[in-house]
C-alpha cells in the first residue's frame, strides 16, 4: 500500500515537468496542445495541463513568465510598463470566431517576445510590438490578421483602408529595423 502511495507521488512529480521545450515526456513528441491554464498567485509562473497529439497522454508543465525589461512609448508619447496580458487580449479578441487555438496563439506571443528581445533598445514604440503580432499572426489567419491589421493601422475610412491595403504584406518582412528606416524616410518626405 506504502509503495502503491509512494510510486503515485513519483509519477505526479514526473508530470510536473519543467521543460524549455513542451515536448511529451512519454513519446517526445513536440506537438502538445493546452487544454487548461492557470497563473500562479504571484503572476510569476504558469501551470499548464498539456495532451499530446501523437499519443494522447496528458501532463502538466509550469512555466515561469518571461520578464522582458521594456517599457513602450505610445503614439501620445507616454511611457508605460510592457505588458504581455494586453498582447494576449488584444490577440484573443482579433481571433474571436477564428479557427485558432489557444496553443497557436501562445505561440505567436513567444515569436512576438523572441523578436522583441532582439530589440535592443530600452523604450520601444508601442507600433513595433503590434507589427511584430501582425508579422505573426499574418502566417496563422488572414482574417484575423485583418481584423488586427484594422485596429492598428486606426483607418479612418474604407477608402483609407483601401489606399493602404497593398501595405499589409509588409508585415511578412516587419522588424525594428526596416520600421526606423521607413519613418525616417516618412519624416524626411514631411519636412
Ligand atoms: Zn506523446
Amino acid at each position: 500500500m506504502y509503495s502503491i502511495a509512494l510510486l503515485r507521488n513519483f509519477q505526479f512529480l514526473s508530470f510536473l515537468y519543467i521543460m524549455k521545450k513542451m515536448e511529451c515526456p512519454y513519446c517526445n513528441c513536440e506537438e502538445t496542445k493546452v487544454i487548461d491554464s492557470r497563473e500562479s498567485k504571484d503572476k510569476a509562473s504558469i501551470k499548464r495541463r498539456r495532451e499530446c497529439i501523437k499519443c494522447s497522454k496528458r501532463f502538466s508543465t509550469i512555466e515561469k513568465v518571461l520578464k522582458l525589461d521594456l517599457e513602450v512609448q505610445k503614439a501620445s508619447g507616454e511611457i508605460q510598463v510592457f505588458n504581455l496580458q494586453k498582447i494576449k487580449k488584444s490577440l484573443l479578441k482579433a481571433c474571436e470566431k477564428r479557427p485558432i487555438t489557444l496553443e497557436q496563439i501562445e505561440k505567436i506571443i513567444e515569436s512576438v517576445l523572441f523578436d522583441l528581445k532582439k530589440v535592443e533598445e530600452h523604450v520601444i514604440p508601442t507600433v513595433i510590438v503590434g507589427g511584430f503580432v501582425l508579422k505573426h499572426l499574418k502566417h496563422v489567419d488572414e482574417i484575423a490578421f485583418l481584423k488586427y491589421a484594422i485596429v492598428y493601422n486606426n483607418y479612418e475610412s474604407m477608402k483609407d483602408f483601401m489606399k493602404e491595403i497593398g501595405k499589409l504584406n509588409d508585415f511578412d518582412e516587419f522588424s525594428y529595423d526596416k520600421f526606423k528606416k521607413s519613418t525616417v524616410k516618412e519624416e524626411t518626405l514631411n519636412s
